[in-house]
């Protein structure tokens, strides 16, 4: 009798720890076992496991009667689009996007291996993706899961799209899909995308980025006699040039050091590559002045910045026909949409998602810092392209900033706070309707 009232205690205790943990999806560790999972695909470049990670996202769509589909622009890079049905269909939908590849990295220089998603004393989990940008794609997912729970329902549609490559340039990816026609159909009206995470305790919302434009000079002159001192030369002119962009990049670079200006506000170029010389199979050629020479630089430029001028800096100052120079560009982002425009999302009245995002991120007992622009290049420039607007933001406060880098890691704390956010964010995008031109006109009578 002993023996069979302790099993029949056994099975009781397993059974109603069975229960509760199929069905408690609210509970915290549940979802951080749910990050992990996520984090655990390794879908670093240049090999990602893309179909894993598809599998993932759709497997969380079914769990939540999301619809779903899978859109290969690209053979072998699925882009997986959710979508929350919202009550007004006509209305302009909403896009939160996030890229499902990650960075490689360097295992030995980890001190957790990169895709454990292990968990140390402090609540940090160590994984490459945790903040760029694994959690953000997967604390949508959880923020529709308590809204749904708590029974709300969207007026307006919310889609969610899980890109494929963002880490290397976004062809297949977000730029295929902006420019696609499914996009159209989608009615898109804003964008959320990723940020960065802030050190202090303020969020920080980017409302545009710099574009990359990769440039190559190159001199020419005579070759001569590494004895012989003549004008002239490829490597003196070059050398001129690369003066002259430094003390340029010094210029900018005060700017930031004076605090006058943010990182993203001012054009950063920095030297990528210096080739010149005559090789032997040892080395270089000695008593030989080489009759071509070349530098790289990559520079990148605000929306706010004055392009003109700095073209004119590049043809006249920077690489010079006087000093026997030619230039071409190997990449070249426009700084303007496909309308003409400066490519920035407004952050005044004129956009109401700036101030419905800044309300929504308060309620939920969030601070912000000022409005900035992004540093890099992130997706987010393939829907602003398109005219839309577009905010980058990454709900990680009180957090080191460790994108691409090794160690790169997120709190558990900070990303369970982060799902409250976007549950406030898709609250409030989701229930907004437009003032109409009468509502507005009787206001202003
Ligand atoms: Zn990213």
């Amino acid at each position: 009798m002993e023996v069979s009232l302790y099993s029949i205690a056994i099975f009781f205790c397993f059974f109603i720890f069975s229960v509760q943990s199929s069905t408690d999806s609210d509970n915290p560790s549940e979802i951080i076992i749910r990050f992990q999972q996520y984090l655990q695909i390794n879908t670093a470049q240049p090999n990602p496991k893309y179909y894993e990670a598809a599998d993932f996202i759709i497997s969380q769509a079914k769990s939540l009667n999301l619809g779903y589909e899978t859109l290969e622009y690209v053979k072998g890079k699925p882009l997986v689009l959710l979508k929350w049905t919202g009550k007004n269909q006509n209305l302009p939908s909403i896009l939160l996007n996030s890229h499902t590849d990650v960075v490689p990295v360097e295992h030995h220089k980890w001190k957790h291996s990169p895709f454990d998603a292990n968990v140390d004393q402090l609540g940090n989990i160590y994984a490459r993706g945790s903040q760029d940008m694994k959690c953000v794609g997967l604390q949508y997912i959880e923020a529709i899961r308590r809204l749904k729970s708590s029974g709300f329902e969207p007026i307006r549609t919310v889609y969610l799209s899980f890109v494929p490559d963002e880490e290397i340039g976004g062809l297949a990816g977000a730029q295929s899909f902006a420019e696609s026609e499914e996009f159209k159909k989608l009615n898109v009206g804003v964008v959320v995308d990723e940020g960065l995470a802030s050190p202090n305790e303020n969020y920080r919302m980017f409302y545009a980025e710099r574009s990359p434009w990769w440039l190559v000079i190159k001199a020419t002159g005579l070759p001569g006699h590494g004895a012989k001192l003549y004008d002239n030369s490829a490597m003196e002119n070059l050398l001129k040039s690369i003066e002259i962009v430094r003390r340029f990049r010094a210029s900018q670079f005060d700017l930031v050091k004076a605090g006058l200006k943010a990182e993203g506000e001012v054009i950063s170029v920095n030297m990528a590559f210096l080739k010149a010389g005559t090789p032997t199979p040892t080395g270089f050629v000695m008593n030989l002045q080489p009759s071509e020479a070349e530098a790289g630089f990559d520079i990148r430029i605000p929306p706010t910045a004055d392009t003109t001028s700095l073209e004119r800096r590049i043809y006249e100052e920077w690489a010079p026909s006087s000093r026997n120079m030619t230039f071409e560009f190997q990449e070249k982002t426009p700084v303007y949409d496909k309308f003409g425009k400066p490519v920035f999302t407004a952050t005044d009245s004129s956009n109401p998602w700036w101030a419905l995002l800044e309300g929504a991120v308060k309620k939920a007992n969030g601070k912000l810092g000022k409005p900035e622009i992004f540093a890099a290049s992130t997706d987010a420039h393939y829907f602003r392209d398109q005219g839309l607007p577009a905010i980058g933001f990454s709900p990680m406060a009180n957090t080191p900033i460790l994108l691409h880098e090794h160690n790169e890691f997120l709190n558990q704390a900070e990303y369970l706070k982060g799902i409250e956010i976007y549950e406030s964010i898709i609250k409030e995008y989701t229930s907004y309707i437009e003032p109409t031109s009468d509502a507005v006109s009787r206001e202003e009578l």
